[in-house]
């Protein structure tokens, strides 16, 4: 007999249905798989055969073939086990599923016949809803996050002979409900807050402006000046996730197989990648393809720490994404694409000692040495970079006052206004903030006044900033401007831009 059972695969961030057709018939006892099945599905024949005997259920000596349509896409994983092992029952008559169009199985076996949890839940079941699948068995690990998907009847498993009393009717499963509108409610907790951080008013406000207008933002300074702890607070200053951004976010944890609360994420990623990281993990790919740094800082922060530290191949295959905000991995036979909008933070120290230019050591490095410490930045990839900032350490004074620091809240309140008004100047445009703005929109919506004019040409000559810092000057004035609440940028705006990129003519 043949049956057919539903089940979803991954493409990139999307799910796609499988049909796992299962004909048992006479014959000499075998089984086959077909529809290019990978090696872990080649394998699930000895799993699913086991599982279902230790479930205490006879298994059929015959032939059993399998084939996995549309046939023409490679099948990756275990998540197949159970849409089989239910095929197989169903075929020999063990099952007589009612709904079998409109459910969708997945989940790993054990050789005990316990359900284990796969990867990628959620954007399997958001498609199945979309393809008019009513109802989902997925195992009980996956079920709070299958649960996201509005009106899907999730039924959570254990094991597969609860799936067989519970398709047979002779055991209730619970579905699965999860109150996501009181999960988004909850405000925003962070662990950390800029009101934590004495002192570095120039820093805080520099990283305000980053977060106002989404710009990538480099900040170089000397050991212990609290790169790291600034860039940690970013996110606690940045917009809220809106639910359709936070789904997003969530999908690509889900197919990494990270999400921890097994629920939606509600707050923006911050990931900090060791600077040891191969440009597979950063960028994505591999054999069981998987979403890289980039993609896991969607909608959040990249952070890389020691940017002079990283491999300088790695750092340049981050260029084309920052610009796209997606990435394409070409395999074998497809390629994939997976979403990347990032802010870039990053942090290096001065020179290679690490104090060049510092009150409190005496940097040892020849000029030499600082240029060649310097070069493994490559000159397209530093244009990425917005807004860059020295960072100082904090004085002793400052670090013992009981000045009262100015809470995340507070300044996310300037961002989040700052924000809405770039959001309603662009909305024809698709653009959403002023670092998405090309040459076109610099020139529309970045004009300045005279005096404005002139102050940023005498600053190129007096500072010799390069010509790649005069878009970035005009972007982040636009900002500063917005910040401030003002139409048109005022000098005072420009003036405060070219601060940001002292960088360019002292090192560089
Ligand atoms: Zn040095």
């Amino acid at each position: 007999m043949l049956s057919i059972i539903r089940s979803m695969a991954l493409n990139g961030v999307d799910g796609y249905l499988i049909n796992v057709q299962v004909d048992v018939s006479g014959g000499l006892p075998g089984w086959e798989i077909v529809g290019l099945p990978d090696t872990a599905i080649k394998e699930s024949k000895e799993r699913i055969r086991i599982a279902i005997r230790n479930s205490g259920i006879e298994f059929p000596s015959r032939k059993i073939t399998v084939n996995l349509a549309p046939a023409n896409t490679k099948k990756e994983g275990s998540f197949l086990d159970l849409p089989i092992a239910i095929g197989v029952l169903q075929a020999i008559g063990v099952l007589d599923i009612d709904d079998i169009d409109t459910t969708v199985f997945i989940g790993e076996l054990s050789l005990d016949g316990v359900i284990n949890k796969v990867n990628g839940i959620l954007p399997r079941c958001i498609e199945a809803k979309k393809l008019g699948i009513n109802r989902v068995i997925v195992p009980k690990e996956n079920a709070k996050e299958a649960a996201i998907v509005k009106d899907l009847e999730v039924i959570p498993v254990r094991n597969l002979l609860e799936t067989v009393y519970f398709l047979n009717g002779t055991k209730k499963i619970e579905k699965e409900i999860v109150d996501i509108e009181k999960i988004f409610s909850h405000k925003n907790k962070y662990k950390y807050d800029f009101s934590e951080i004495k002192g570095q008013g120039n820093i805080k406000r520099a990283l305000e402006i980053a977060a106002a207008g989404a710009h990538n933002c480099l900040m170089v300074g000397s050991p212990g000046s609290g790169k790291t702890m600034m860039a940690r607070r970013l996110p606690t200053i940045l917009p809220d996730l809106t639910f359709e951004e936070a789904l997003e976010v969530t999908k690509i944890h889900s197919i990494s197989g990270i999400l921890d609360n097994n629920s939606i994420i509600t707050q923006r990623p911050f990931r900090a990648p060791h600077h040891t990281v191969s440009s597979v993990a950063l960028i994505g790919g591999g054999k069981i393809p998987k979403p890289g740094e980039i993609s896991l800082a969607h909608y959040g922060i990249l952070f890389l720490d020691e940017l002079t530290e990283f491999n300088k191949h790695t750092l340049e295959v981050l260029r084309v994404p920052l610009e796209d905000r997606k990435v394409s991995i070409s395999r074998v036979n497809a390629t994939l694409t997976y979403p990347c909008n990032f802010m870039l933070i990053a942090s290096m120290n001065p020179c290679p000692c690490g104090y060049y230019g510092t009150k409190e050591k005496k940097c040892n490095c020849s000029e030499k040495q600082i240029k060649t410490y310097m070069g493994k930045i490559s000159g397209p990839l530093l244009d990425r970079f917005d807004i860059q900032i020295e960072v100082k350490p904090v004085d002793f004074d400052k670090i013992k006052s009981n000045k009262k620091e100015e809470k995340s809240s507070d300044i996310k309140k300037r961002v989040d206004k700052a924000r809405k008004i770039q959001y309603e100047r662009y909305k024809q445009y698709n653009v959403f903030s002023n670092s998405e703005l090309t040459p076109k929109l610099i020139e529309e919506f970045c004009i300045l006044d005279e005096k404005s004019k002139n102050l940023l040409e005498m600053s190129y000559e007096k500072l010799g900033l390069s010509a790649r810092a005069y878009s970035k000057i005009l972007k982040v004035s636009r900002t500063i401007a917005d910040l401030d609440g003002k139409t048109n940028i005022e000098v005072k705006h420009v003036a405060e831009a070219i601060q940001y990129r002292n960088l360019d003519r002292k090192y560089f």
